[in-house]
């Protein structure tokens, strides 16, 4: 059974409201022996309303503070660590590399949640390009950053742009793992022979795609090319979301060879039998 939530976030995070506590007694309430939080820093994020200008950029300190109060008061329930969910992109690495090396993190997940400087959440990613351009220039990217970058533990959600194909245009593609499994192979043979991993995030499975973020082919593929290192999150926003659709996690890791999982402490990781 997986019992270590390794993706949450809380409050700290722009796009999330709900209160450090909650989510850990939530996590508490849910069997969780231990939790990783990942709050949200992304750099030069684009904005499309000027009054959210930065709501992506972590105030680290505030969150360092909140998190050492309450991983103290909870000790004896569970292990709360400190994490971060670090989105990249190819022209802010160097910004990420110093931020990270001035705390004491104990995770650090890399996301693309922004390529060539849109979200693909919102339908305009996809302006004047075709939806398999677009996808493609997504793992492109993500290529460009595992190349020039390594300041982080595993890479979150791989396939995240696939949740957010715009329904309008669904009849133009239909997304095929085999399509892009070209450019997967050359990305988790960088990850891998950088000692990095990657996760399997189950928040997909509550949205429309109904599928993990990577899809059970990607994480099979992962393990073909060995590798080992694979942490497991929810991306819970909402206490009741953390440790959610695990079950089906498991399961996706068993059906792909592994019998192990991972986390992380200080940056180094450990391994759990499944
Ligand atoms: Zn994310
Ligand atoms: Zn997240």
């Amino acid at each position: 059974m997986i019992q270590h939530d390794y993706h949450m976030h809380s409050f700290y995070s722009g796009d999330c409201k709900a209160p450090m506590e909650e989510m850990i007694l939530a996590s508490i309430k849910a069997g969780l022996k231990q939790i990783c939080f990942t709050e949200h820093n992304d750099y030069d994020y684009c904005y499309i309303k000027p009054e959210e200008t930065g709501m992506f950029e972590l105030d680290t300190p505030a969150y360092r503070e909140g998190y050492l109060k309450l991983k103290d008061k909870y000790k004896d329930q569970i292990k709360v660590c400190f994490g971060i969910e670090l989105g990249l992109q190819p022209h802010t690495l160097q910004e990420s590399r110093e931020l990270v090396l001035h705390y004491p993190f104990d995770f650090i997940i890399a996301s693309s949640h922004v390529c060539k400087k849109k979200d693909p959440y919102y339908p305009y990613y996809y302006d004047g390009i075709s939806i398999k351009e677009g996808i493609r220039d997504y793992f492109e990217e993500i290529l460009t950053n595992v190349s020039g970058y390594t300041d982080y533990d595993v890479y979150g959600h791989m396939d995240y742009i696939v949740r957010y194909i715009p329904l309008e245009r669904a009849s133009e593609y239909t997304y095929r793992f085999d399509d892009f499994k070209d450019i997967f192979e050359v990305i988790f043979k960088k990850i891998i022979d950088t000692g990095k991993g990657i996760e399997i995030n189950t928040s997909g499975l509550q949205q429309r795609i109904a599928e993990t973020n990577p899809c059970p082919e990607a994480v099979r593929f992962y393990k073909e090319l060995g590798g080992e290192i694979i942490t497991v999150g929810a991306d819970a926003h909402k206490p009741e979301r953390v440790g959610a659709n695990f079950d089906y996690a498991e399961q996706v890791l068993r059906d792909a060879g592994f019998n192990h999982y991972c986390t992380f402490e200080g940056r180094n990781v450990r391994f759990h039998n499944l």
